[in-house]
């Protein structure tokens, strides 16, 4: 039975395609299955055959329906229910986004498949497959053993791994693209999207650097601190979920389980107590400074460099220093 990485549309920006690809090319081989990628909504075909060749991946299915263009969860919940019903997988892996957590869990029950959200990491273990899962809120990481004796449909989180193309796959030969027909005429979307913040510029997820704020800024005002040495630095603000709740920080700046998974080179975080629920979107940053006037601060367990003090001076100061 096959390995299906799935994804909407076109490939995304961030490299959440190249990390799906990516898992579910290492699953494939592990499990010695055929793996194909399952494209669904419109799609530039030439992006589609770059990426394909580059991750080693040889057929791509693409269900081009309009009906899938924008964010349509019963059509695509319906268009791969029918999918699998003509080619069962024995795993549809998909990446976890806004979007993608209202498919998933649908898409599992009208297949009587097992499924697993918040995916960090995937090993074969004989027929059944051992998920590592971001747990309770963050709080932990639980391995879920899933039996092999019935499909599975798992969405992996973003950042949870490096994209990483097979050596020799560059040279492979161009992808076969199998158009596959779905019928979605007796759809009615139950869920109208009535407004979704659109994001412009570079993005957190991708931020090589970036310098994150919290509570422990006290002020609303204060946080233009974190943007300036976040210039400075030539990276990308961000917020804990307190201060954007509070309206001092953009919701699009949210760090943690309920907002961006960053992976950066350098994290900084200034005022930030370092609940499981915010590391849960940097932990996995590589150098983690963290500046905090609570020498018990929980970051501190997570910080390769700490500042006992007061970030509102420290901000200014470092910005001051490397301008
Ligand atoms: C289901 C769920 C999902 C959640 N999702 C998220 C999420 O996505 N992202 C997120 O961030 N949180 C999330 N939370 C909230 C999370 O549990 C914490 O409450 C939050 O991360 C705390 O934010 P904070 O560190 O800014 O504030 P606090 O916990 O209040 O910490 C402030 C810190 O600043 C320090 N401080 C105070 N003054 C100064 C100063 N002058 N200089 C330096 N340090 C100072 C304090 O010592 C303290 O450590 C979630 C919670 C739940 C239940």
């Amino acid at each position: 039975m096959t390995v299906v990485a799935c994804t909407f549309g076109a490939p995304a920006a961030s490299g959440e395609t190249e990390e799906l690809l990516t898992v579910a090319r290492k699953l494939s081989a592990s499990r010695e299955t055929a793996l194909r990628w399952l494209v669904a909504g419109p799609a530039p075909r030439p992006q589609l055959e770059e990426l394909a060749t580059a991750y080693g991946i040889t057929t791509i299915d693409h269900i081009d329906d309009p009906e899938l263009e924008a964010v349509a969860p019963d059509a695509s919940v319906e268009a791969l229910a029918q999918y699998c019903a003509s080619r069962p997988p024995a795993t549809l892996l998909l990446s976890q986004t806004f979007d993608t957590r209202l498919v998933a869990p649908r898409l599992a029950g009208r297949l009587n498949a097992t499924v697993m959200m918040n995916a960090l990491d995937l090993e074969v273990a004989g027929d059944a497959l051992l998920v590592t899962a971001s747990a309770y809120g963050g709080d932990t990481r639980a391995v879920y053993e899933l039996p092999g004796d019935r499909p599975h449909v798992i969405a992996i989180m973003p950042n949870a791994t490096t994209p990483e193309p097979p050596p020799d796959a560059a040279a492979g030969a161009a992808p076969v693209i199998e158009d596959v027909a779905v019928d979605l005429s007796a759809v009615e979307e139950r869920i109208r999207l009535v407004e979704r913040n659109a994001e412009e510029g570079p993005r957190l997820e991708d931020a090589q650097i970036i310098v994150s704020g919290g509570r422990g800024l006290g002020s609303a005002g204060n946080f233009a601190l974190v943007e300036e040495l976040a210039e400075a630095l030539g990276g990308l603000a961000a917020a804990s979920r307190p201060i954007v709740d509070d309206g001092w920080a953009d919701s699009a700046r949210q760090i943690g389980l309920t907002g961006k998974i960053a992976r950066p080179a350098l994290y900084i975080a200034a005022g930030i107590s370092g609940a499981s629920q915010h590391m849960a979107g940097c932990a996995a940053a590589k150098t983690i400074v963290a500046i905090n006037s609570d020498p018990d601060a929980p970051i501190f367990r997570y910080a390769r460099y700490g500042v006992v003090g007061d970030c509102v001076e420290l901000l200014g100061e470092l910005t001051r220093a490397l301008r």
